[in-house]
């Protein structure tokens, strides 16, 4: 047992977000320091940041310890939330100081008061201007006089902090101290909420009362696109507050969190607190600490939000769960759902899952009477489904250059003029997945990754979509070296868009995709005036497919259904058809009908039969099914490993030599594959090579895992990255 307090001179020890590997021990500084307690340390010549976690058993002589150099001003750290970071820690195989980097995320959290400083705008300006100097002042201007943090300034003029220091040389910047935060507003849970239809009215008497009852427990809310999910999960919330707890609410996108807020504050009179990396600096301090103190009782956030320090959290929401996205893929390779999940188990709180098209591990969980469950299967109000059509694409001879077919075309013709919107969807960012040399036959690649460079006419030029990497397109083929033979092949979003202003001249067309360079509050503002008609036909990757409501759409053109079934992967049905479901649920929201066409050369394909026959029971039961006979998740469980470095030979003998212990799973009844080279066979130049553990459900993996892990010494440069129930295999 870890004592409260510490006294002056008292061993303690110090987890820190240091790649240390254990806590280290320091001595209690004058005035003692409490357990929880977030701390300064001297570590070498650093100082860095960490926890009051342990008594410290070192053997290193007390006296010769140093002492703690800071205690941070906020609330200690729970028991509860040490617990939780212990147990993500030991579930996803990380080392504890990784996880606790994403608990003290909080800029700034160690200055103290006196070291906050805003700038505002002076007089004086500099002698030289730059484009980022401008970019400092427009910002400032922009906010009609208000003080900004510098972290913050830098943050929203895409500067370095260096520029606002020559500014202030200048004189054009002055230093003053920060105002105190302002306190978050009271949220009031008894303001007059829509009145709710019968379903809606049970399912939050339901939660309500789950709430109420201070215990954990998981509800999956399963409800059709547009059925009012958000207005009966609000309820729970409410209750939640009622209750003098805090609750949190998870979103997929940022791009979300905007509208979602505005609909919070209609509800309860005011906003919550925001934690995404959109947020600036300042404000996820603020929040950070109003969340510490159990001041700020509601927060709408990313998947990094669970990591906040709640005081007592009763409550968290997680909508679209069946999202991808809620799955961090570097660093800590946590899935938010299930660790919300675990978070609930630890506080005594409710989960609940909402989404139209669960993910199969959440629907089995609810089959197996684990999870409660709340259907809502019709649209609020008048609306209704959209109608589901597949267009077999087989036989349709489009001319090049053309994804558009005659049925999609002639619905899209229908509704110009009309003032109903039309979406094609489109899984595929930039202008063409390949550019290839007509001379050669060379397929433009990345240098250091095994993937095909992706035109982007947007910002003229060729993209890696492993690592971001751009370059010009180049006037000459870089294999023959022949000029102009370059041929961009397939489409992407910025290609259809081509094709649709060639074919409609007079249409307004937006493209929506992830890689937009705007900022979220412009890309906010871009969707806003598309859903209050500023556009005639929306182009959109996945991003599109999340829960935006556009009332003037009507239509809802998939270019092409299969892309996400090829590849042969765990889940690719699975995702398929929650896909183009919830991109289908863009149409008919408001009073007209909505009609969804999707283009597909298998129409016979069981997915796509699934999508259209509207029997989503029969869909989750077959996928069941056929998971339970590969013993694949949910039914048995999987890990993933990675061996990733620069030099292949050193990587693959190192996959090997963990091949050879399998031994280790075979006794307990689990198995070993690969190894084998990973879909993307090499990243920023290192060499990615994958096996796969696949174990009984009722083995206990993760200690299996860890020692097999530490049987092979990796060399040099090699890293051994091991995924608990990865997304993809
Ligand atoms: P879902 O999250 O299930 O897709 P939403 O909660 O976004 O659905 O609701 C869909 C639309 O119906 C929204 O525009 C919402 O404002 C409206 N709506 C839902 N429930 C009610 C209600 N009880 N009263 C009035 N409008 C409602
Ligand atoms: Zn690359």
């Amino acid at each position: 047992m870890t004592p409260e307090f510490f006294h002056e001179g008292d061993r303690v020890g110090i987890l820190t977000s240091e790649p240390i590997g254990r806590v280290l021990d320091y001595r209690a500084p004058e005035g003692g320091v409490s357990n929880g307690a977030y701390v300064q340390v001297p570590l070498g010549p650093r100082k860095v940041t960490g926890v009051v976690w342990s008594a410290g058993d070192g053997d290193y002589p007390l006296e010769k310890l140093r002492p703690v150099a800071t205690v941070i001003d906020a609330p200690a750290m729970l028991p509860g939330m040490k617990q939780f970071l212990t147990r993500v820690a030991e579930y996803t195989l990380t080392p504890l100081d990784a996880v606790l980097r994403l608990a003290t995320r909080a800029p700034g959290l160690a200055d103290p008061p006196s070291k906050r400083r805003v700038y505002r705008l002076g007089d004086a300006r500099p002698d030289r201007m730059t484009p980022a100097r401008a970019r400092v002042i427009a910002t400032l201007e922009e906010l009609g006089g208000a003080p900004l943090p510098p972290a913050d300034l830098a943050q929203l003029a895409g500067v370095s902090t260096g520029v606002l220091k020559g500014l202030e040389e200048a004189g054009t910047l002055i230093v003053q101290a920060a105002p105190r935060d302002a306190p978050f507003p009271t949220l009031d849970p008894d303001r007059p909420s829509k009145p709710l239809n019968d379903d809606q009215r049970r399912g939050a008497a339901q939660l309500r009362e789950a709430v109420r009852s201070g215990t954990y427990g998981t509800t999956l809310l399963k409800g059709v696109t547009g059925s009012g999910k958000t207005e009966v999960y609000l309820e729970a919330v409410a209750e939640a507050l009622r209750c003098g707890r805090q609750a949190l609410v998870l979103l997929p996108e940022i791009a979300l969190t905007g509208a979602f807020i505005e609909r919070v504050e209609k509800r309860f009179g005011a906003k919550p607190a925001e934690w995404h990396s959109g947020v600036t600096p300042a404000n996820r301090r603020r929040a950070w600490k109003a969340v510490a103190e159990g001041q700020a009782r509601l927060v709408v956030g990313a998947r990094s939000a669970l990591f906040l320090p709640f005081r007592d959290l009763g409550l968290i929401i997680v909508d679209e769960e069946h999202d991808g996205s809620y799955k961090q893929e570097d660093g800590v390779l946590y899935h938010a759902r299930d660790m919300a999940v675990l978070r609930a188990s630890l506080s005594a709180a409710q989960t609940v899952l909402a989404t139209a098209t669960p993910a199969l591990e959440t629907w089995a969980n609810a089959e197996a009477g684990k999870y409660a469950r709340i259907e809502l299967t019709e649209r609020f109000g008048t609306a209704l489904l959209p109608e589901m059509r597949a267009v077999d694409m087989r036989g349709a001879a489009l001319p090049r250059d053309q994804w558009i077919g005659g049925e999609l075309a002639k619905g899209i013709d229908a509704r110009l003029g009309t003032g109903e919107q039309s979406l094609l969807f489109l899984n595929r960012r930039g202008y063409a997945p390949l550019t290839v040399c007509r001379a050669c036959g060379e397929q433009v690649g990345c240098h250091q990754c095994d993937a095909r460079m992706v035109e982007h006419r947007f910002i003229n030029r060729l993209m890696c979509h492993q690592c971001g990497e751009t370059r010009p397109i180049p006037p000459a083929c870089p294999a023959c070296g022949k000029e102009e033979t370059l041929a961009a092949i397939g489409p992407g979003v910025e290609r259809l868009a081509e094709e649709v202003t060639a074919r409609w001249p007079d249409a307004r067309v937006a493209v929506l995709s992830s890689d937009m360079t705007e900022s979220a509050r412009a890309l906010r503002d871009r969707i806003d005036a598309i859903a209050d008609g500023g556009a005639d036909i929306i182009i959109g990757t996945q991003m599109v497919a999340k829960g935006h409501n556009f009332p003037l759409l009507t239509l809802v053109g998939v270019i092409d259904a299969d892309l996400g079934l090829q590849g042969g992967d765990l889940r690719a049905a699975e995702r398929t058809f929650q896909l183009i479901r919830q991109v289908a649920g863009r149409a008919g929201r408001a009073d007209k009908p909505g009609l969804c066409l999707i283009q597909t050369h298998l129409p016979d394909n069981p997915v796509i039969g699934a999508i259209l026959s509207g029997d989503d029971e029969a869909f989750w039961r077959s996928e069941a099914a056929a998971r339970q006979q590969l013993g694949a998740p949910p039914y048995g469980r999987w890990a993933g490993v990675i061996v990733s470095g620069p030099d292949e030979r050193l990587t693959f003998d190192t996959a090997r030599a963990l091949a050879r212990e399998a031994g280790l799973f075979t006794q307990a009844s689990a198995s070993l594959l690969g190894p084998a080279p990973a879909p993307v066979a090499k990243v920023r130049g290192r060499t990615r090579v994958r096996l796969l553990v696949k174990a009984p459900k009722g083995v206990a993996l993760q200690p299996l895992l860890a020692e097999w892990r530490d049987r092979v010494k990796a060399p040099n440069g090699v890293r051994v990255t091991l995924d608990i129930d990865p997304q993809s295999f």
